[in-house]
């Protein structure tokens, strides 16, 4: 762990690797940004401390495992009361850390948007969804504990709709209500700072709004978001995840960029839908525009931008894909197992498989998932499924699908499991 600030002479510079080497720092950092502004990165999310003559803002608090360290290094910089806390929304890695300073005494005043109260209401309705989709998502077996009972949530006691505006101590601190990754978002613009505390807004990569297993996305609302970001001429920007941005200039691009390629997005996806093309068909064909492409910070790490196309499609239309046998089909196994017959036996379809994976790896994934749902007692068809769907995660740059491939190896490595047991009993 570093003490105390360091330098930030060398924000901006372009950040390569896969998202988990762009957030996943390990460490935790204070850095003081401005006077009075630090900026803290606890593992891989980032929050913002602004002194104010009143007391501490606190925009966002990180997860409750990293609480106690965040209060810590904060608290070695600035003895200042809590005074208030704005959670940009109610994500786990962003409002969940605030009981070490409840514990200390601090009484602050709690703002979020209302749709945070919302938000908390169902994750303690679907605690061992969320905990399973986290766990297929970021590759955690054992599943992620999830908070469910009341006292494990900090609830905001201060809701908003469009827009607040705090005076602490003099000092206007401007609320704005965004939707985006998620429908409950604030960013916060410190107008006499010259500083943004963007929340996920800003991630320095495709805005993840296209999660395959999770609720609705908002790309054309994360756009206006980003469009009014820029607008206010911002010198820094703290975003909730990777680095300081550092310039009003850079600011700007990298906002009007990246609203610029979810506005493409959206329009391909649109035009499409107009054309009356079937889903397959219009995701093929969603490509973001090479001026905008080519910059590091729009790069696929999170979500692809077909999975983007696919949250507008179920935003502007309904679920049924445009093949008619898909509206009540078969169960997949029973398809596999009709297929495997047609093949003649499992051995050609895992031959196929094995042969298309580097050529063909989405007709491999098909295949290798048939002879892996068809056979389930074949060690060989589990074999290809892992072979398979291994070499489709190692390809894969968008975290969102390499969980869901490593989730399909784990199965098959599960499937052999069960058979070794039914072999030695
Ligand atoms: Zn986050």
């Amino acid at each position: 762990m570093r003490e105390g600030p360091h330098s930030t002479d060398d924000i901006n510079e372009e950040v390569g690797g896969d998202l988990f080497d762009r957030y996943f720092t390990g460490e935790h950092t204070i850095t003081q940004v401005a006077d009075r502004t630090w900026f803290v990165t606890a593992d891989y999310v980032n929050l913002t401390a602004y002194e104010t003559d009143v007391g501490l803002l606190l925009v966002d608090t990180g997860t409750a495992e990293s609480g106690e360290t965040v209060h810590e290094l904060i608290r070695k910089q600035t003895d200042a009361p809590l005074h208030t806390v704005v959670f940009t929304h109610g994500h786990l890695d962003h409002a969940f850390g605030l009981k070490p300073w409840l514990e200390a005494g601090e009484k602050p005043r709690v703002i979020a948007h209302e749709n945070v109260v919302r938000r908390f209401r169902t994750y303690q309705r679907t605690a061992p969804l969320n905990s399973h989709i986290n766990s297929v998502q970021f590759g955690i077996a054992e599943g992620i504990s999830w908070p469910r009972r009341s006292e494990e949530f900090t609830w905001p006691d201060t809701l908003y709709q469009d827009r607040l505006t705090l005076d602490l101590g003099g000092e206007r601190f401007e609320l704005y209500h965004a939707k985006g990754e998620t429908d409950d978002a604030t960013w916060v613009w410190a107008a006499g700072r010259n500083i943004v505390s963007s929340g996920d807004l800003m991630l320095g990569i495709l805005p993840n709004c296209g999660n395959p297993q999770k609720v609705q996305r908002y790309p054309e609302e994360w756009a206006d978001a980003l469009e009014a970001i820029a607008s206010v001429g911002a010198d820094v920007l703290l975003p909730g995840h990777g680095k300081v941005i550092k310039g009003a200039d850079v600011i700007r691009e990298r906002c009007q960029v990246t609203a610029a390629a979810l506005r493409a997005i959206v329009e391909q996806t649109l035009a499409g839908l107009n054309e009356g093309k079937i889903h397959e068909e219009i995701l093929a064909s969603i490509e973001i525009p090479e001026e905008l492409a080519k910059h590091w910070y729009v790069d696929a790490l999170y979500d692809r931008p077909e999975f983007i196309a696919r949250n507008l499609i179920r935003k502007y239309g309904g679920w049924w894909n445009g093949y008619s046998a898909e509206l009540m089909p078969a169960p997949m196994p029973q398809r596999a197992r009709e297929i495997i017959e047609l093949a003649g036996g499992v051995e050609r379809l895992i031959a196929r498989a094995k042969e298309l994976k580097d050529s063909d790896p989405a007709m491999a994934c098909h295949l290798a998932e048939w002879v892996a749902l068809g056979a389930p007692e074949s060690r060989e068809a589990q074999e290809c499924a892992i072979e398979v769907f291994e070499a489709r995660a190692e390809d894969e740059i968008a975290l969102m699908a390499r969980g869901i491939y490593n989730h399909a190896v784990r199965r098959s490595e599960e499937a052999i499991e069960r058979i070794e047991e039914t072999q030695g009993s």
